[in-house]
């Protein structure tokens, strides 16, 4: 998966003219607040993070971009996956429901 989205930003690199920022924007992970996918990540004078140009969420601060990638992109992972756990609980609480109603 790793590999793909290199290649893809590697793609979209060739088609623009940014450069590496490019590719480093392209391999962040969408946005678990608002469902941005085009993330930015800052290189601030005492850290680095990454920042929702949409809803302004901010990425935990990090010594190095790379870690502050990695770190949204764990964020943004474990987000999904808590969300997407309290949505079956939701299905299988009103599944209960309809059918105590019948
Ligand atoms: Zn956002």
């Amino acid at each position: 998966m790793a590999t793909t989205s290199l290649l893809a930003g590697l793609l979209i690199n060739e088609m623009t003219s940014q450069g590496l920022s490019v590719i480093m924007d392209f391999q962040l992970a969408t946005c678990p607040y608002c469902g941005n996918r085009h993330p930015k990540l800052v290189h601030r004078l005492f850290g680095n993070r990454v920042i929702c140009t949409k809803c302004h969420a901010v990425g935990p601060d990090r010594k190095s971009g790379d870690l502050a990638r990695y770190d949204w992109n764990r964020q943004s992972r474990e987000l999904a996956f808590e969300k997407s756990i309290k949505n079956q609980q939701l299905l299988a609480h009103l599944s209960r429901l309809s059918r105590l109603s019948r």
